[in-house]
């Protein structure tokens, strides 16, 4: 069975007044779910014990003249275990292609953090009919070979979801996450992120091959994000 999981992935957000919100995250009763919070950078050594961490980008070499990037061991020195790769917003903001994140990927396995690749769709892509194709094509250029449950999570967030309010249908997901379980075998979690909320989380996470969620908004404060973890537990 694949592992359960809570991701909150807090982008560009939080100062140490959010530690607070850490704090009542780590207090949740999880059950067989696991909670990760992906902080930004600076925060890491400053997160609960016991609450695992996940930086939300790392550069492929393990130190240089890199002026303002992070790498995988830095994460893991600051306690991480987990590395988001791939997100649309470093995909768009910072032109990462999938051998980018097919580097990032090989480079936070290298430090022993578990990737969180993401994938997903534009609205365009979605209205062609392309939706399948362009995952599949995501996940073969940026998915570094020997991937095993215990290295890599998937993350599938359709672009034209995240931050917009627009959560996938159920069955837009489904098509979806069953496509990427033939693809990826039995064992890996994939996770649904877009715009997922307490309001919606049961449904989706209702559905056979939704392991989980990664969770921008709604994880950053306590009160929200508690109840998506209590509808996964
Ligand atoms: P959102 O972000 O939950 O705010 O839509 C999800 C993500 O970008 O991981």
């Amino acid at each position: 069975m694949p592992t359960k999981i809570a991701a909150g992935n807090w982008k560009m957000n939080g100062t140490r007044a959010a530690l607070e919100e850490a704090h009542a995250i780590a207090q949740v009763q999880s059950g067989d779910a696991q909670v990760v919070i992906c902080p930004p950078a600076t925060l890491l050594t400053s997160m609960p014990e016991g609450l695992a961490t996940g930086g939300q980008y790392c550069h492929p070499a393990t130190s240089g003249a890199h002026t303002g990037d992070l790498s995988a061991e830095m994460l893991a020195d600051a306690g991480a275990s987990y590395c988001i790769t791939g997100h649309s917003e470093r995909r768009t903001d910072h032109k990462e292609t999938d051998a980018d994140v097919r580097a990032q990927t090989e480079a936070a396995w290298r430090a022993g953090l578990i990737a969180i690749l993401c994938i997903g769709e534009t609205l365009d892509q979605r209205e062609a009919g392309e939706t399948l194709a362009v995952l599949s094509e995501q996940l073969r250029g940026s998915l570094p070979d020997g991937a095993t449950a215990e290295t890599l999570i998937v993350a599938y967030e359709p672009v034209w979801a995240i931050g917009t309010g627009k959560v996938a249908t159920p069955d837009q997901v489904a098509e979806v996450h069953d496509a990427l379980r033939d693809q990826l075998g039995a064992e890996i979690s994939l996770l649904y992120g877009g715009s997922v909320k307490a309001g919606n989380a049961a449904e989706l996470f209702a559905l056979d091959n939704v392991d989980g969620a990664l969770v921008g908004g709604a994880s950053l404060k306590a009160k929200d994000f508690i109840p998506i973890v209590e509808a996964l537990a």
